[in-house]
């Protein structure tokens, strides 16, 4: 198991010299209770939750990653074990400075596990954790930022846009919507007709039809979609995210050519061929990919290649921690397609608490951390008061 993965590059790198290698893996399952659940159009949300995963190196330099796990609220279980059982084998003693292929050959390795599983989604959902850990390991080796190892910090601040607005508390939502700034707010939708409109309806006392976008997280078919966006949306609404059950690429044609709304998707997107045909596709208008979710640093930066190609903006879907946020505005701050992070205007420990210092929003933008790596301080106390106990014990012979 432990060899499987590695090519003969590796081997041949395994060789040089004064290399740092990988000495440990580990994941750590954070929760914390919300005070209301979150509802979407599939279900209620009603912990937060995130796997922050750990790489150390040899001299005891250690990486963050983060590994997003909101869904199903099992998803913890998963992850932890195919992190210590289907990755960490793999990487202990292998060379740090060769992470990319390293993360290429992991991905090849579990590729065919992955398509007999039927699990694409969860497999790169934990290389996430894994290549972001190891680009912030290796930024901190280097003394360098991830952006700067992504070929330059050309921007200090980067762009957000507020996202979690309704169905409840939408009022107190749009304040801390304009308080902060942002120039652009999403409102869920996809939860019943009359949920919908009381929610799109009270965000627009305040915020413009063009400051609104829409997320429906895949609640309709093509025709409700169709009746719905009559009403909720206007020939100013700059996008429609997820608005279709199956997002059949014919019935996203259909519904732009029928509202002239466009759409936008990525969050459930694995795969550059998944991605490259939601760049080519007309009614997509924004690629929305998850650095926790779609394989991490280097999967992100692809996604921005191939948007740029097709000079579509890309606006990275995020709704987990510190550490993912920090890794999506590390690659934003190194290549211009990314316009905007997604951050949501809820209240989140795993944004606030999990790194030192936060996340603080001024003018709708949030500051490029700063330093090597991630350039990120997990707060240890932060993660003792989160860490979700029922996976924290090792798994005998895991490693
Ligand atoms: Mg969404």
């Amino acid at each position: 198991m432990q060899r499987q993965y590695r090519g003969a590059a590796t081997r041949e790198a395994e060789r040089r010299d004064g290399m740092r290698r990988v000495a440990d893996v580990r994941v750590r399952v954070l929760r914390s209770e919300l005070d209301e659940p979150v509802r979407m159009s599939f279900g209620a949300l009603a912990h937060r939750w995130t796997a922050l995963v750990e790489v150390e190196a040899d001299d005891g330099t250690v990486g963050h990653g983060e590994s997003w796990i909101n869904y199903p609220p099992w998803a913890c279980f998963e992850r932890v074990a195919t992190i210590r059982r289907g990755i960490a084998p793999a990487l202990v003693g292998e060379p740090v400075d060769d992470h990319r292929r390293l993360v290429a050959e992991l991905r090849a390795g579990l590729a065919g596990f992955a398509r007999q599983w039927g699990a694409p989604g969860p497999v790169a959902q934990a290389l996430s954790g894994v290549d972001i850990a190891l680009w912030d390991l290796v930024g901190k080796l280097r003394d360098a930022s991830v952006a700067e190892l992504l070929g330059g910090r050309e921007r200090e601040r980067v762009p957000v846009y507020a996202s979690g607005l309704g169905p409840d508390g939408v009022a107190e939502l749009v304040a801390r919507v304009l308080e902060k700034g942002f120039t652009r707010a999403k409102c869920r939708v996809g939860l019943g007709e009359a949920t919908d409109i009381a929610t799109v309806d009270s965000a627009r006392t305040l915020l413009t039809d063009d400051q609104l976008v829409l997320d429906a997280n895949q609640a309709w078919t093509l025709e409700e979609a169709v009746r719905r966006l009559s009403r909720l949306a206007s020939p100013a609404t700059p996008w429609v995210e997820e608005p279709l059950r199956d997002m059949d690429p014919a019935e996203l044609t259909a519904l732009f050519r029928r509202t002239g709304i466009p759409a936008a998707a990525g969050e459930n997107t694995y795969g550059r061929r998944g991605f490259a045909a939601l760049a080519a596709h007309e009614a997509i208008a924004v690629l929305q990919p998850d650095v926790a979710k779609l394989g991490g640093v280097g999967e992100l930066l692809a996604v921005c290649e191939l948007a740029a190609d097709h000079g579509k903006p890309v606006a990275p879907h995020w709704y987990g921690g510190g550490v993912a946020l920090a890794a999506a505005a590390q690659v934003a701050a190194a290549h211009p397609a990314i316009t905007g992070i997604e951050y949501d205007v809820r209240d989140n420990p795993f944004r606030d608490e999990l790194v030192v210092g936060g996340f603080a929003v001024e003018h709708g933008e949030i500051a490029v951390p700063d330093g090597p790596g991630l350039g990120v301080e997990i707060d240890q106390d932060a993660v003792r008061r989160y860490e979700f106990a029922d996976t924290a014990a090792p798994t005998a012979g895991a490693r």
